[in-house]
């Protein structure tokens, strides 16, 4: 290619790119040696604190009982030299702000000892609580910003960990965020207080089912994050990609999804390569990191850790994106973690695959092979089915920020209307509970009639079915919607909560019928579940989430379509949505409003930065382009008639009627920018919706129309095609 441009720089790097080094030592341990070898686990705890110690940590790890002062001064001690043994000079708390990125304040452990020398502290109210600025954290209202104090406090029940870094370590303490007068400032509080609210409920279901003394119930929580990864070349070539995370033009490649013969291909050498890497680096934080595959589009991945419990999972999410993002650059790519990296071709989301379990019981979404815990399993089938129908609203604010309106309700990712699939063979079981017996069940034989008998259900009762947002997975459901940028705290939270509320329902329910007589159970479940799916059975879908019909039907049954981030973060404030919350001692009026206005400001600063980026890649890179590519056909046009030949100037009119329509786009774009705001976050979010996205989009229109068209050696932008398929 004869210019340069930064395309063709990126190009020419991309192609002189040196073999993959692995890392020295990179194979030296094992395995099986290297999982969990930087955390503070349960079997170090073990072995490194005192028998009483250890006893009282465990349980409060177990039963989220309160810790002990006393306890915790032991417990930093022996962290402290775990961590300096290896090499860690400095701890950090890390906590979640309502940002959803993850935030570390380090502090050395050295301490000056007045003689000119130092020495090593770390004190149990340093592990127990840290005081971070918390000035430049979102608070929505919470905290004065003249009252700049917040503080993160020890999250006993998620290990700490070592971060390693070519120059040395550091000790992290996973920690809540809240402020001084005690409002959650962060993802994590709420994740942990909407635990405790899904056992207490739970808990009751299951002594209605005659078990004496069952083991807390924890949501888990499996998260299946989908990424692109592209040369970090093409990423630094596009001021799109660097500074809003996704493309802001590009004309769709000639070659794109349609052959279908990316998904679970071979993966790519370097690719592996870094996955591989990224593997190693997860297993030494104790991730269980299990599957790792080619996703649909070009470019695109996964990485899928077993479930734990929903809390861990969370602080272990945030680590797979830091470490997906980081080990990237190490081998000359860029992860891209936004939800729609490309126009027109498949984007990410972060399938999250949620169930409710306890050590006595295991997975309570697990159909039984007895009648009795087949019945007990559709009680908590019939709670989540009942919970979701009720807050389909929530479970779509929860999901909601501007890059996930380019995902949901598009053609390829499930659709905004939150509906929940069954599969074929335990629709039909509920449907024979609302004719009012169990006759028999779709896949076996007939089963014997009578309100105590419930059919045996297979495993793996469901179908896969990729259109919906909420499906039953045999033994759990998947949250699909979940964009694959966001923390997954939120939609654990709404989760949790609602099957709270849900799982009380029921409670009260069968134990009023029962009234402490377990042989009035079956009738008394029976009846439940009959009034249950009829009336919340709206919400099951197994068809076609896509297609234009199913959006008709769901009018009809009454679900909401909240189609963009800006109708769906109102539900947050809804009273009905307030109570609930308040109720199971999840979050607070004050709370929930604040987390409104901080969800709708990062939505403004959002779009308002890609409308600047637009206009300043417009302005200095694509209309500089085809000015040129014009000027050359113009003077093409001039030679032609000064040989005395007529020229053909079709090109030239129609690269000129682009030109003018992509400059008029740019003037719209640039007014609808220069707004201002009535100071109403809700009525700018509104204007950055409606009229802010669609200008962006018809300077992007002209744009790849001009792409199109212009001379390959003057288009100054990585092309998708290159992009995606230059590996
Ligand atoms: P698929 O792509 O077919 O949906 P994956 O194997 O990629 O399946 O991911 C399934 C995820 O579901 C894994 O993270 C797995 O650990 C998780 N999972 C399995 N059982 C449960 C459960 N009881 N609770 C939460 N997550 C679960
Ligand atoms: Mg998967």
């Amino acid at each position: 290619m004869s210019g340069s441009t930064a395309r063709t720089r990126a190009i020419t790097a991309v192609c002189n790119h040196r073999p993959i080094g692995a890392p020295l030592n990179f194979k030296a341990t094992p395995t099986k040696e290297l999982f969990g070898a930087n955390t503070f686990s349960m079997a170090v705890m073990k072995e490194r604190l005192p028998k009483e110690i250890f006893k009282s940590l465990k349980t409060t790890i177990e039963t989220g009982s309160a810790i002990d002062a006393s306890v915790a001064s032991v417990v930093a001690s022996a962290m402290k030299d775990w961590a300096i043994e290896k090499g860690a000079t400095h701890y950090a708390h890390v906590f979640y702000p309502l940002t959803g990125a993850t935030a570390e304040k380090h502090d050395s452990f050295l301490v000056p000892d007045g003689n000119g020398g130092a020495t090593v502290e770390f004190s149990g109210s340093a592990l127990v609580q840290g005081e971070p600025d918390a000035s430049s954290f979102p608070s929505g209202g919470l905290r004065a910003t003249f009252e700049a104090r917040g503080y993160t406090a020890w999250d006993v029940t998620s290990p700490a960990y070592i971060l390693e870094n070519p120059n040395g370590t550091t000790l992290c303490i996973p920690t809540a965020f809240v402020s001084w007068t005690g409002p959650a400032l962060d993802k994590k509080t709420p994740v942990l207080r909407s635990m405790k609210a899904v056992n207490v409920q739970a808990q009751r279901i299951l002594k209605l089912f005659g078990h004496k003394d069952p083991a807390m119930v924890v949501s888990t929580a499996g998260p299946e994050q989908e990424y692109f990864l592209i040369d970090r070349n093409f990423f630094f070539a596009r001021p799109d990609l660097l500074n809003a995370g996704r493309t802001l033009f590009g004309a769709k490649p000639p070659k794109g999804q349609e052959f279908e013969d990316q998904y679970f291909g071979a993966i790519p050498e370097r690719v592996l390569a870094f996955m591989m890497e990224v593997e190693r680096e997860l297993y030494k934080l104790g991730i269980p990191i299990k599957t790792r595959h080619n996703e649909v589009a070009p470019s695109q991945y996964e990485i899928a850790p077993i479930f734990e419990n929903a809390n861990i999972a969370t602080d272990h999410q945030q680590m797979i994106m830091l470490t997906l993002r980081r080990v990237a650059q190490k081998y000359g790519m860029e992860c891209l973690l936004h939800e729609k990296p490309f126009a027109g071709v498949n984007g990410s989301g972060k399938h999250v695959n949620w169930s409710l379990g306890n050590a006595t019981q295991g997975n309570l979404l697990d159909p039984g092979e007895s009648p009795h815990e087949n019945m007990q399993f559709l009680v908590f089938c019939a709670a989540v089915i009942r919970a979701v129908d009720k807050n389909a609203a929530l479970l779509r604010a929860v999901v909601a920020h501007a890059g996930n309106d380019h995902r949901l309700g598009a053609n390829e990712a499930p659709p905004a209307i939150i509906s929940i699939f069954l599969g074929d063979m335990l629709t039909d079981v509920f449907e024979q509970i609302k004719q009012g017996s169990v006759t028999g069940s779709k896949t076996r034989g007939m089963l014997t009639v009578g309100v105590d008998t419930l059919p045996p259900l297979p495993q793996d009762a469901g179908d896969r079915n990729r259109t919906s947002p909420f499906a039953f997975t045999g033994n759990r459901f998947e949250f699909r919607a979940v964009g694959s940028n966001q923390s997954i705290a939120g939609p654990l939270v709404a989760l949790n909560t609602i099957a709270a509320e849900s799982l009380d329902y029921c409670a009260t329910e069968l134990e009023k019928a029962t009234g402490g007589d377990a042989s009035k159970l079956p009738a008394a479940v029976q009846a439940l579940l009959k009034t249950i799916i009829e009336q919340h059975g709206r919400v099951i879908f197994n068809g076609d989430g896509y297609s234009e019909a199913w959006h008709h039907e769901a009018e009809k049954r009454g679900l909401p379509n909240l189609k963009t981030t800006v109708d769906a973060l109102t539900v947050l404030t809804k009273p009905d949505v307030i109570a609930m919350f308040e109720k199971y001692g999840v979050l607070s009026k004050g709370e929930l409003e604040s987390r409104e206005v901080i969800y709708l400001e990062q939505y403004v600063k959002t779009v308002a930065a890609e409308a600047r980026l637009t206009i300043e890649i417009a302005d200095t890179m694509i209309v500089p382009a085809a000015i040129r590519y014009q000027g050359e056909l113009a003077s093409a046009a001039a030679n032609v008639k000064a040989a005395g030949l007529s020229p053909d100037t079709t090109l030239l009119h129609s690269v000129s009627t682009m030109i003018g329509k992509l400059q008029d786009a740019i003037v719209t774009l640039k007014s609808t920018l220069d707004y201002h705001p009535s100071g109403n976050i809700l009525d700018e979010a509104k204007h950055y919706c409606h009229k802010l996205v669609p200008d962006m989009l018809a300077v992007r229109e002209a744009t790849d129309t001009l792409e199109g068209v212009v001379a390959d050696d003057l288009w100054p932008l990585p092309t998708y095609q290159e992009m995606l398929f230059i590996k």
